[in-house]
């Protein structure tokens, strides 16, 4: 006979704790005294107090082998949006999620906690304080984004109170921060090598940019408020900074607190749209005979050029949420963590 062991209330796993939001949503739980293990393809750090587990999501034994005595799972793992590979998109969150709903399952844990993204909903048009009743993009333009969607569905619909496994999904929007290897460095590249100097559009659409630390706070307090009887089984939550600010305001507010000049000419919003669509499709043309990735996506100039911010009402009523960390104050923090990317460094 089986003899299954009660998981420790306090125990949880971090899928993806290696990654950016990852390590930080590690260290606040252990601040808050659970017991930490993370699943991660890779490994980038060491803490004595967490136990890591080097392997691939898509891999069930791997993945029961870390669960042992978890009844949480915080799932932020995903490919990087830039690699734009919808094969790897497709195995790992697509497929890779279900094995790890099915894991979960065997595994006797209550509680998932997605790591989703407010673009389900984008489709590169503007959205205004847009709710989470907004369909998911029917026209997503990005692969990220089209597996993200169906990511978020597989989650919210194993949500299953009969079976005892409980679901949510947070959705975050412009996650930044200390120690995040896209945004920063890559807008710092960008002004390196003179490339920061035009703005998409007229420069007034407004974006949220997300604290790491409330993006944190959104997933604990979700886990936290997830019970049989609570209102967030099966739902999808916007976290943002609840600020939102022009999107050109904010990449000039970081340029030049490292001492970058900030982009001042403008560009149409539409041609540069149509020159990253026409460059996109010429991509798709020659791939069978050259492996040719447009940096300059079409994707990116949308988020760049269009509104895109979130309300987070929902989440203020059903889990109490507040950001914790102004806009000001988050930007100020990042800026001063990366002392060698400040111009001359
Ligand atoms: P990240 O790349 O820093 O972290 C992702 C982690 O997932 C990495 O450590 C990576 O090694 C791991 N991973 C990837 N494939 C894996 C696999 N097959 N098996 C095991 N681990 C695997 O990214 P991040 O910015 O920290 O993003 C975390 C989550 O937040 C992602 O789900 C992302 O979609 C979501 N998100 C991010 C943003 C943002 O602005 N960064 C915005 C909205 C949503």
């Amino acid at each position: 006979m089986v003899t299954r062991v009660r998981p420790s209330r306090k125990r949880c796993a971090v899928i993806g704790g290696s990654g950016f939001l990852g390590r930080h949503l590690v260290e606040k739980l252990l601040e808050k005294g659970y017991a930490v293990t993370v699943f991660d393809i890779r490994q980038t750090y060491d803490l004595p107090s967490v136990t890591f587990h080097q392997g691939d999501l898509c891999d069930k034994q791997a993945l029961l082998t870390a669960l042992q005595d978890v009844s949480l799972v915080f799932h932020c793992a995903s490919p990087a949006p830039a690699s734009d590979d919808r094969e790897l998109f497709q195995r790992v969150n697509i497929q890779g999620t279900r094995t790890v709903l099915q894991a979960c399952m065997e595994a006797g844990i209550q509680k998932v906690v997605l790591t989703s993204s407010a673009s389900v909903v984008f489709e590169g048009t503007d959205i205004k304080d847009g709710k989470e009743d907004l369909p998911y993009a029917s026209k997503p333009l990005d692969y990220y984004t089209q597996t993200k969607i169906q990511q978020e569905k597989i989650v919210l619909e194993a949500c299953d109170k009969e079976k005892g496994l409980l679901t949510v999904a947070i959705r975050p929007h412009g996650i930044f921060g200390p120690r995040d290897p896209q945004l920063v460095p890559i807008l710092v590249d960008t002004a390196r090598r003179g490339k920061m100097k035009f703005i998409i559009g007229d420069g007034s659409n407004l974006v949220d940019f997300t604290y790491v630390e409330n993006v944190v706070h959104g997933h604990i307090l979700a886990a936290e408020g997830l019970s049989p009887d609570s209102t967030l089984c099966g739902k999808a939550y916007h976290i943002t900074n609840d600020e939102p600010v022009r999107f050109w305001d904010f990449m000039s507010e970081v340029l030049v607190g490292l001492g970058y000049a900030a982009p001042q000419y403008h560009l149409p919003y539409w041609l540069v749209y149509g020159l990253a669509l026409l460059l996109w499709l010429f991509s798709l043309l020659i791939h069978p005979l050259l492996a040719f990735k447009p940096t300059f996506t079409p994707m990116r100039v949308a988020l760049a050029g269009t509104h895109h911010y979130y309300s987070c009402v929902r989440a203020k009523q059903d889990m109490g949420y507040q950001p914790l960390v102004g806009l000001k104050e988050g930007i100020a923090r990042t800026v001063a963590s990366y002392p060698h990317l400040r111009n001359g460094a």
